[in-house]
């Protein structure tokens, strides 16, 4: 099918709370490497009380714990509907704080427990000490097998179940500083800690993803048209085994 033809629904989450490091920039990698490709883009920002589904992406970024609770108690309203989107293969993206709201629950220091609405068999706990810095993460589903960012969190996330991390960890902390993996996948759900924003460094990821969003609409697997990335892939390439 050509990629003039296609149209994709992209949804950020509560971009007003959940915005930190330049996630944004995620949405806008995912919104122009469609429209360069001429996939229209059918998108929408979701703020509290908005209708949360219906889409064929979701993206949501990170924030510190006082903007997760005010995100995790919305989230967990639309838990039930978010879980049949989930279940029809909708594409979701989490980063840092918006990842952990995708486990079960969040334990912050001396807090309440912020519940999680359980895309991914997952929890996190706050730890001792904060985790920043550069990230290489080494991948086994992706054309480039690498994905660098940026991670600054004190939450430990542990997997369970059929939720799989995204990689090992080549430089950095990753999930919990422990088992040396970072990030999680379960069906189309995906989360990870690396911020920068992550997208516009990983285009074989934002690809991966926009034909994981397109396959989930159209019923099928579609070829996405190649696009210029000398200066992304340089980027990328410069990050790789980075620590500082
Ligand atoms: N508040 C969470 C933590 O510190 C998430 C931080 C973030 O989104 N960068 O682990």
């Amino acid at each position: 099918m050509k990629n003039e033809n296609l149209q994709i629904s992209i949804a950020h989450l509560y971009p007003k709370l959940l915005n930190l490091y330049g996630d944004a920039g995620n949405i806008i990698t995912l919104k122009k490497r469609c429209e360069w490709r001429g996939i229209q883009v059918e998108f929408k920002e979701i703020n509290i009380g908005d209708e949360v589904s219906g889409f064929d992406l979701y993206f949501i970024g990170g924030g510190q714990d006082k903007q997760q609770e005010e995100v995790a108690a919305e989230l967990y309203k639309n838990k039930e509907k978010l879980t049949q989107e989930r279940d029809k293969n909708s594409v979701f993206l989490g980063i840092c704080g918006g990842y952990q709201l995708f486990g079960h629950y969040y334990q912050p220091h001396n807090k309440e427990k912020l519940m999680g609405i359980s895309l991914l068999d997952a929890y996190t706990v706050a730890g001792k000490k904060r985790f920043i810095g550069n990230v290489t993460v080494k991948t086994n589903f992706l054309p480039v097998e690498t994905l660098v960012g940026f991670e600054n969190h004190s939450g430990l996330t542990y997997l369970q179940g059929e939720t799989v991390p995204l990689g090992e960890i080549i430089t950095g902390n990753g999930n919990n500083g422990v088992d040396k993996f970072e990030g999680a996948r379960y069906r189309n759900v995906f989360g990870t800690y690396l911020h920068g924003s992550l997208l516009p460094k990983n285009p074989h990821f934002a690809d991966y993803l926009i034909g994981l969003a397109l396959e989930k609409r159209y019923g099928e697997k579609i070829e996405l048209s190649p696009l210029d990335d000398k200066f992304e892939i340089l980027t990328h390439n410069s990050l790789i085994g980075k620590s500082y």
